[in-house]
């Protein structure tokens, strides 16, 4: 196994996150290696569906890949939030804030398509699939990383070295601490068809049981997310398609008529949890690998995208001999802190103050639904967050 010094930025993970600092990169004219473990083409078969705010819509497009998107993506131009059991909603509409929309939905997989069609066009990017990243050794003078690749174990040394894995494999870094809060919640998510066509509008309802969320994706179907202990979800998962639907219109409400037909549904643990700090020694760690929020407000894919883009400009506007420094990476660091932070805190406020049975609570959230309702200025910086992150 020879190290073999790579002068490129070194990206492992090629999901959505990664490709898009590898896109974002290679635009300002710099080389990029980026090594994703699974094949080309593995993930264009996920159907997971992705809550894209329009800030994320904006950065696709500085990119060159909205284009080849926007036949695929769903807009959302209004968002209906209620509570279950009271009378308090509140509505958001893309028009009362001069945006064409709130936010879109897309499919994770035709997402990385178009980012891989995007990188495969760069000549400063070189993608390496089925690359395994084994070890991250930060050190004063370089990150060092393993990866195994056609059989091989190989080693590379670089000035800056960004992990964008999701979280999933390399957990222990030296320096880095990570918090982790569980939920003991789970989410399932699917596609489903309601007797009502979906206009745009994404519902976003807060139950005792958790919030559901209906999102509209494609011509008719919605993306269901819905929320709860993990017994309750795991229960719902072994009720046949019919009983699960009446379920759902019993839980849900009758704002999009009868639940008709359903998807394969998966589910997923819901957890925060996020790195202190998110950078070591020529490291930085950036996605759902640095920070996992609720998706009651669809946040989290779309912080992740944002550190990707503002790393990507602090990359660009550094000198070549101060890449990976400390200096470097304070800059990223303190640029990020709040946009993150005011994700984790926003989420983790939904879940806690709408998903409990505090006596009188229900009806201090319902009151709370209907002003904010009649309040603009307040309507108009929370959507100025959910679009654009702390900086909007
Ligand atoms: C089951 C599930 C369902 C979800 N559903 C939703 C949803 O409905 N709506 C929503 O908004 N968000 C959802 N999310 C969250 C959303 O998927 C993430 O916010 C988003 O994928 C983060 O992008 P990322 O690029 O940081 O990480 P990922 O998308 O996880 O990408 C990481 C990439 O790194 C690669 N990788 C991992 N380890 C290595 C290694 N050792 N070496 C090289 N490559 C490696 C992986 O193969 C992958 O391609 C869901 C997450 C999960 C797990």
């Amino acid at each position: 196994m020879d190290a073999t010094m790579n002068p490129d930025v070194l990206v492992v993970g090629g999901g959505p996150v990664g490709s898009v600092l590898a896109l974002a990169l290679q635009l300002g004219g710099r080389s990029v290696t980026l090594l994703e473990a699974r094949s080309k083409g593995a993930a264009y078969a996920d159907q997971r569906a992705l809550a894209l705010s329009y800030g994320t819509r904006l950065i696709l497009e500085r990119l060159g890949v909205w284009d080849e998107l926007m036949q695929e993506a769903t807009p959302i131009n209004s968002i209906h939030i209620s509570q279950r059991g009271s009378f308090g909603r509140s509505l958001l509409k893309a028009e009362e804030h001069g945006l064409p929309a709130l936010g879109y939905v897309l499919s994770y997989g035709n997402l990385c398509k178009a980012l891989d069609m995007g990188l495969s066009k760069c000549r400063t990017v070189t993608a390496r699939y089925g690359a395994e990243a084994l070890e991250i050794i930060p050190s004063s003078a370089n990150a060092s990383l393993t990866f195994l690749y056609e059989g091989t174990e190989h080693k590379m040394e670089t000035p800056l070295l960004v992990l964008a894995d999701g979280g999933k494999s390399l957990r222990d870094i030296p320096g880095i601490r990570r918090e982790t809060k569980s939920y003991g919640h789970d989410a399932i998510v699917s596609k489903v068809e309601c007797e009502l066509p979906h206009n745009n509008v994404a519902y976003e309802r807060f139950t005792s049981m958790g919030p559901v969320a209906l999102l509209p994706n494609g011509k008719r179907d919605f993306s269901l997310v819905w929320t709860g202990k993990h017994e309750e979800i795991e229960s719902l998962m072994l009720l046949d398609d019919e009983t699960f639907l009446r379920r759902l219109h019993h839980h849900f409400g009758d704002r999009v008529g009868n639940f008709k037909k359903i998807g394969k549904r998966i589910t997923f643990p819901l957890k925060l949890s996020y790195l202190d700090p998110v950078t070591a020694p020529h490291l930085a760690v950036i996605g759902n690998a640095a920070q996992t929020m609720h998706p009651v407000a669809g946040q989290g894919f779309n912080v992740g995208l944002r550190d990707a883009y503002e790393l990507a400009q602090k990359i660009l506007d550094t000198p070549d001999e101060l890449i990976g420094s400390e200096s470097m990476l304070q800059e990223y660091r303190n640029g990020r802190k709040s946009d993150t932070r005011n994700g984790l805190i926003f989420t983790d406020f939904l879940v806690n103050v709408f998903s409990n049975e505090i006596l009188g609570l229900s009806v201090i959230r319902g009151l709370g639904l209907g002003i904010l309702d009649l309040l603009p200025s307040v309507k108009r910086k929370i959507v100025s967050k959910m679009s654009f992150g702390s900086h909007g």
